[in-house]
């Protein structure tokens, strides 16, 4: 039986709607693209909590071939990426290949048929020739297993699961986390509820972020002459890709340039905030970039406002009205808000559960051996299989530099299979071997393994230790190796239906 799609893209995300185009250029229009949400936009759906902007700036984060003219600031609202996602499937055709609602629950590669058998959650089955996994990073929200949270008399929010309607003015509310979310977050809470306390586990180092609004004549000029955005796009990108290839990646050849950037964070602390105790509870003391840094101009002046307060002490339990610390101080609230970020390596990579040849498991394979995937997208024994969301598959600051590489990748490997007349890749071990153990050697001289981030409970690194989620290379490097893999890294073969 010839399968019913070429094939199936899981996640409706900016990941998958790249897939979906470069599918589209590369004649396989007959794919469909499985979304558990019932809209698309991926983290720029989920995520609507007060004060979501992205963190980086918005000429480079969006696809290159389809520049927006008309962001408002430099740093965009979380609505207008919403809304760039919507004109993005509107004008290369996605959304009619879209199924919202639909939760797959896992993908069989059918040996015999040659083709993924994909289940989904109400029973149904799909199949197709090849399988694209969008289901991005940061896309299963955690709630720590605190004692008592399920007593918590009052409200609970999870940020990736904002209630628009719920109004927090005069509201005793906690938040627990200071990741980049809660950086976004807590100065918008601040300013409506009557009391707010921050549960900090980890102070996370934030710089100043330089964000203006983009004047209409502006906006104007980049509509009427691309090159202007173009160029600011570039300069952007580069200031980028200084940041994380000499400041994260050299961090052993390049300290000064990584201690600059704490030190800025570090003055940026001592001119915003007064207390010297509250200053010192802000201060990380792992080195910047062992986590994701931030940026914001408000986050740490919040902390001067006589209802905010910063709690370090750790949480020893929940109880209906309120928060117990271990010095067994209780906070009093009647909301809590869950900062609490995502879990990446138990559940996400990957995010569904995929049986390849041989009945090799992805995850089980992934979690008993090292996290791989070749150049970030393929794993042996998962023919017809391209991981979007793999370990070292994350090429700079921007995830669309990735998506675009991935792209890339696809086409070289797509147009090499058409010219060979086949229907199968499989990546060979060899290859995939040898681009593990280039990747590893380099990190060598990241900050991640010659850095003190010991103390940094950074998601960057997986349970075995290993920070298997950045590609340590340039996005240069990625780029090209994109174009210009080894063919040969591949084995290509027919199907007889
Ligand atoms: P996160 O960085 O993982 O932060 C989660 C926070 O919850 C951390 O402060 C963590 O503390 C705390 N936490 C978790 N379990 C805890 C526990 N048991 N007790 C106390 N605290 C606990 O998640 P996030 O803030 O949602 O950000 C995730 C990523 O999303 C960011 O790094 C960024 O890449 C992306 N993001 C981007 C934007 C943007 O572009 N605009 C905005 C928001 C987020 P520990 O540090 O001690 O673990």
């Amino acid at each position: 039986m010839a399968p019913q799609y070429d094939a199936i893209v899981v996640g409706a995300g900016f990941g998958g709607m790249g897939a979906g185009i470069q599918l589209d250029r590369l004649g396989l229009s007959n794919f469909v693209i499985l979304e558990r949400e019932n809209d698309l936009g991926g983290t720029w759906h989920v995520n609507h909590y007060p004060g979501l902007a992205v963190d980086i700036a918005s000429v480079t984060y969006s696809y290159s071939f389809e520049p927006n003219p008309h962001w408002t600031r430099l740093f965009a609202p979380g609505t207008e990426l919403k809304k760039y996602a919507e004109h993005v499937a509107d004008k290369y055709d996605l959304r009619r290949r879209m199924r919202f609602d639909t939760v797959v629950g896992g993908a069989r590669w059918d040996e015999e048929q040659q083709h993924w058998v994909v289940s989904i959650e109400n029973g149904e089955s799909l199949t197709a020739r090849y399988i694209l996994a969008a289901t991005g990073f940061l896309s299963q929200p955690y709630t720590p297993p605190f004692p008592g949270i399920d007593t918590f008399a009052g409200k609970i929010i999870h940020t990736t699961a904002w209630d628009n309607d719920f109004d927090l003015t005069g509201r005793k509310a906690a938040i627990i986390g200071t990741g980049a979310t809660a950086v976004q977050l807590i100065p918008e809470v601040a300013k409506k509820a009557d009391a707010l306390t921050v549960f900090q586990r980890t102070p996370i180092w934030v710089v100043p972020k330089v964000d203006t609004a983009i004047p209409k004549p502006v906006q104007t000029l980049f509509e009427r002459v691309p090159a202007t955005q173009k160029a600011a796009r570039m300069v952007n990108t580069t200031m980028l890709e200084a940041l994380m290839v000499v400041g994260v990646l050299h961090f052993k050849q390049a300290k000064p340039l990584n201690k600059a950037a704490a030190l800025l964070a570090k003055a940026h602390l001592r001119t915003s905030v007064k207390d010297k105790e509250t200053r010192r509870k802000l201060t990380p003391d792992y080195d910047f970039g062992c986590k994701r840094p931030t940026f914001s101009n408000l986050y740490f002046k919040t902390f001067n406002e006589e209802h905010v307060r910063l709690e370090t002490n750790s949480i020893d339990h929940i109880e209906p009205d309120g928060i117990v610390t271990a010095d067994g101080h209780k906070t009093e609230i009647d909301t809590l808000i869950l900062a609490t970020g995502f879990n990446l390596w138990d559940v996400n990579f990957p995010a569904i559960e995929i049986i390849g040849r041989d009945g090799v498991n992805l995850g089980k394979f992934w979690r008993d051996n090292r996290f791989q995937a070749y150049e970030g997208i393929t794993v042996p024994k998962f023919p017809n299989f391209i991981s979007l969301n793999s370990p070292y598959s994350y090429s700079g600051l921007s995830y669309f530099t990735t998506i675009e590489a991935q792209m890339k990748h696809m086409g070289r490997l797509f147009g090499e299979m058409f010219r060979r007349g086949e229907k199968t890749f499989e990546v060979t071990e060899h290859a995939n071997t040898e681009f593990l153990d280039r990747v590893t050697d380099k990190l060598d001289s990241s900050v991640f393994y010659s850095g003190q981030c010991s103390t940094a409970r950074s998601y960057y690194y997986n349970q075995h230790g290993e920070a298997a989620l950045l590609r340590p290379t340039s996005t240069v490097n990625a780029h090209r190796e994109a174009v210009s893999f080894p063919l040969d890294d591949y084995t290509y073969g027919s199907a007889s239906v």
